[in-house]
């Protein structure tokens, strides 16, 4: 076969074929190439014909590459099959995968075919591979396996150098409440736009990942002074200053929550120095939003402890471990005319836990509601049975913190428990502090004013210890008022509390609050209180907080409670 006919044989077979074909010669001269340059390369065959190879590749291909392949251009069996970038007409490269496929040997042309396919695309999924790899795709922020990897590598740097870097914690301040109330569509967004911001608030050598949801993770690779650590603060807070615009000409204040651990102090490696910083986020958030933590090695021990408290505290819910303790207030002669509920958490063993030890992490874990409302059901249930056997009808009081004062069906839940126990409304008296009240006035005096309406009493636990005063006092919904215990300890000797003690008093009254004195403990107290008219006692004095059995007898006995000691 000549080589025109071969040559004409061989044109029909590539013109549909997607790779480019090339015959190449010994010496790296193109002899022939096959239609599809004009697609891929955006060459005329005709221009690559006569041309050099290696004139016609991009950068990638390296001396090694060229080697290998000018040692197959007159092998007998050549392999040669590498990728590496062609240099398109137009100036820009193409990735193609290159193979010599069969040696010709022929009077005239004596050379190798090498077809050149396009792996463009498969080169765009590795980099997109790479890029999911190693970046969060909704931020485009490095992820945390890329974070990782650069507080590594920093770590090498900082202790060849002895340098002090800090990685940072960041997370949002109630993003959830974002997602629940807007979608998150808009979730979405403000992460974000949080992102750009966060990213244009720190310098270029500063490393912002987003770590997973509303975490964000960065990395300070030189920390020079104790000013340096509160500039960090500063512009991670300075990210959050302008609102952040949500559509629709609506705009969101958000604010974050930031935690911070330096190498070397607070950990070797980087999964020691994330876990920490992440510690001192959490321990930022437990205090309020919009602060920030240093990591402190006991942070550790606390949450581990509140951890085991949560979990302990989820398994009693389920096992019901709660009961209410009853602490009788009493008149001026020591008869009981009213009583407190208070929560005890029975353990296994018998023994009872106070609320000290866990009402803390039950308010903040959100286990208060369902432990609250055990409470409120047990002693509904018993005030109904007490009236039910004859004894008399005081006043109990349920204490609601100010997360469960805050549940939107708080006053469905208690005219629910009302009706299931049969208690009567007016015997019952809810204890509110002041911060439970005020941290949403207006839907707080609706809930009171439902309270009241329901036949319930309304009382201040607490008193004088929160930032209300009297004169916001006024305007709530408000039967009594507890005087706080630290109003009643320096009582009768120490005169400036005394002074205070009556003034809050006479003040009470002039309002028609009553008074309850909160942790009477001795007689001299009890004495003074009683020049100043007071209301009501409440303390060790006449009894502690007991189990419901012993309060029943004590209610029975009807007589009044002789001061201990007395
Ligand atoms: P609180 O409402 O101010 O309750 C008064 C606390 O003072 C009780 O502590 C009581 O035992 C204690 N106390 C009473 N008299 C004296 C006294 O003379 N001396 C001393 N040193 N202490 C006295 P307890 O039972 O440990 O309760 C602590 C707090 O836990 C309560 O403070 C209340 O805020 C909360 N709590 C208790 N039970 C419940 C509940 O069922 N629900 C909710 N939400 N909170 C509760
Ligand atoms: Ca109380
Ligand atoms: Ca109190």
């Amino acid at each position: 076969m000549s080589i025109r006919r071969y040559e004409a044989l061989f044109k029909g077979l590539v013109q549909h074929a997607s790779d480019v074909v090339l015959i190449l010669e010994s010496d790296g001269r193109v002899r022939f190439c096959g239609p599809s340059a004009r697609s891929l390369l955006g060459y005329a065959p005709e221009e690559i014909e006569g041309r050099d190879f290696f004139s016609l590749v991009g950068e990638g291909f390296d001396t090694e590459q060229r080697a290998m392949f000018s040692s197959n251009l007159v092998a007998e069996h050549p392999t040669f099959m590498a990728g590496f970038p062609m240099r398109k007409a137009d100036g820009t490269e193409l990735p193609v995968e290159a193979a010599a496929s069969n040696y010709l040997r022929n009077p005239e042309i004596v050379g190798v075919i090498m077809t050149l396919r396009d792996v463009s695309r498969q080169k765009k999924a590795e980099e997109r591979a790479l890029f999911y790899e190693y970046f969060d795709p909704l931020t485009r922020l490095p992820n945390r396996e890329s974070f990782v990897r650069d507080v590594d590598r920093n770590v090498s740097i900082a202790m060849n150098r002895g340098r002090v870097f800090g990685v940072m914690a960041l997370g949002l301040d109630r993003f959830k409440m974002v997602n629940d109330m807007y979608g998150t569509k808009t979730g979405d967004e403000v992460l974000k736009s949080v992102a750009g911001a966060l990213r244009s608030s720190f310098r270029n050598d500063d490393v912002v990942s987003r770590y997973r949801g509303d975490k964000f993770l960065a990395l300070f690779p030189d920390i020079k002074s104790q000013d340096h650590i509160k500039e960090i603060i500063a512009k991670a807070r300075a990210a959050f200053i302008d609102p952040i615009p949500i559509g629709l000409g609506q705009k969101l204040n958000l604010s974050a929550s930031m935690g911070v651990a330096f190498f070397p102090n607070d950990g070797k490696d980087a999964a020691e120095l994330v876990r920490n910083a992440e510690t001192a986020l959490y321990m930022a958030k437990e205090s309020g939003r919009d602060g920030y933590r240093l990591f402190d090695a006991r942070l550790n021990g606390e949450i581990i402890e509140r951890q085991r408290i949560e979990s302990d505290l989820g398994q009693a819910i389920g096992e019901r471990r709660f009961e209410p303790f009853f602490q009788p207030k009493v008149d001026r002669s020591g008869f009981i005319v009213g009583a407190e509920a208070l929560v005890r958490w029975r353990m296994p063993n018998g023994e009872t836990k106070n609320p000290s030890e866990f009402i803390d992490v039950a308010e903040r874990s959100g286990n208060i509601d369902r432990i609250g409302s055990m409470i409120i059901m047990k002693t509904c249930e018993l005030a109904a049975s007490w009236s039910a056997a004859g004894l008399p009808d005081i006043p109990i009081s349920i204490n609601l913190s100010p997360r469960q004062f805050g549940q939107e069906f708080l006053v469905d839940d208690i005219t629910a428990i009302i009706e299931s126990t049969g208690v009567d409304p007016r015997r019952l008296e809810f204890e509110i502090t002041e911060s439970g009240i005020m941290t949403n006035e207006r839907e707080s005096i609706r809930k009171l004013l439902e309270l009241k309406a329901l036949g319930a009493a309304i009382s201040i636990d607490d008193f004088g210890t929160g930032y209300s005063s009297f004169s916001k006092l006024k305007d709530y919904p408000v039967d009594t008022v507890k005087m706080d215990k630290s109003f009643i300890d320096p009582l009768p000797h120490d005169k400036k509390a005394s002074i205070i003690a009556s003034a809050i008093v006479d003040m009470a009254h002039t309002l028609s609050f009553s008074v309850v004195a909160e942790g009477v403990e001795t007689l001299d107290q009890m004495a003074f209180l009683d020049t100043i008219f007071c209301d009501q006692y409440q303390g060790y004095l006449f009894s502690r907080p007991v189990p419901q059995d012993e309060f029943r007898r004590m209610l029975a006995a009807g007589a009044a409670l002789l001061p201990s000691g007395a």
